[in-house]
C-alpha cells in the first residue's frame, strides 16, 4: 500500500514540570520513530534556550517569547511533513493554546507529562529544586512560578506509574490509532 510511505506532519507538544521526564521520553519516542523510518525533529526546551532563545529569562514575557519561537519553528517543520517533538515546560495554558491555533488542532498533540511536583523534587536531577527552595533561583516553575495544567490534553502520562518505554508505547499507539503513523508491521506485511 502506498500510504505506508506517506509522511504526515504533526507536533507532539510535551508540557510538564522540570524533571517530569519530557526530555527522557522525547528521546525514546525519537529513537522509536526513527527506527520505524519516520522523520522526526526535536525542539528541546533546554537546547532551544542555548540557541534560538539565548538571552531570554523566565519572566512571563520571556517565557511566552520562548514558547512562541518554538511554536513558530515547529509549525514550519510540521507543515512540510516533518514530525516534531517539543519538550519545554510551557507553563501557561494561553500560550500553549496559541501554539495549538498556529499549528492547527488536527496536528497539535498536547502531551501532559503529569509527574507530581513531589516526585520531580525528589528526583531533582539537575539540583534546581534545592536551589529554588533555598531562594537561589527565582521564578522556578512549581515552586515560585505558576504551572497551569492542561485541561484537556490529547495524552496525559504520570511517570510514577510508567517507565519511559511504557510512556513511548502510549504515544506511538496514539499516533497509530489516529492515522499519523502506519501500524508496526504494516510495511513488512506490504513487502512480504
Ligand atoms: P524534563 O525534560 O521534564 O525536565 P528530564 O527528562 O530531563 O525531565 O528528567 C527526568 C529525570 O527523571 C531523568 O533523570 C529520568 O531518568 C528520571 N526518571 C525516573 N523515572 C522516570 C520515568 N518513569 N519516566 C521518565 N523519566 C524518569
Amino acid at each position: 500500500m502506498s500510504t505506508t510511505t506517506e509522511q504526515k506532519g504533526f507536533v507532539l507538544w510535551f508540557t510538564g514540570l522540570s524533571g517530569a521526564g519530557k526530555t527522557t521520553i522525547a528521546d525514546v519516542v525519537e529513537a522509536r520513530l526513527k527506527h520505524r523510518g519516520s522523520k522526526i525533529e526535536v525542539l528541546d526546551g533546554d537546547v532551544v534556550r542555548t540557541h534560538l532563545s539565548k538571552g531570554l529569562g523566565f519572566s512571563r514575557e520571556d517565557r511566552d517569547t520562548n514558547i512562541a519561537r518554538i511554536a513558530f519553528v515547529a509549525n514550519l517543520l510540521a507543515r512540510n511533513e516533518v514530525p516534531v517533538i517539543t519538550a519545554a515546560i510551557s507553563p501557561y495554558r494561553e500560550t500553549r493554546d496559541a501554539a495549538r491555533d498556529l499549528i492547527g488542532d488536527g496536528k497539535f498533540i498536547e502531551i501532559h507529562i503529569a509527574t507530581p511536583l513531589e516526585e520531580c523534587e525528589k528526583r531533582d536531577v539537575k539540583g534546581l529544586y534545592a536551589k529554588a527552595r533555598a531562594g537561589e533561583i527565582k521564578e522556578f516553575t512549581g515552586i515560585s512560578d505558576p504551572y497551569e495544567e492542561p485541561l484537556d490534553p490529547e495524552i496525559k502520562i504520570d511517570t510514577t506509574d510508567h517507565e519511559p518505554h511504557d510512556s513511548a508505547d502510549i504515544i506511538l499507539e496514539y499516533l497509530e490509532v489516529n492515522g499519523f503513523l502506519a501500524p508496526a508491521g504494516e510495511l513488512e506485511g506490504a513487502l512480504a
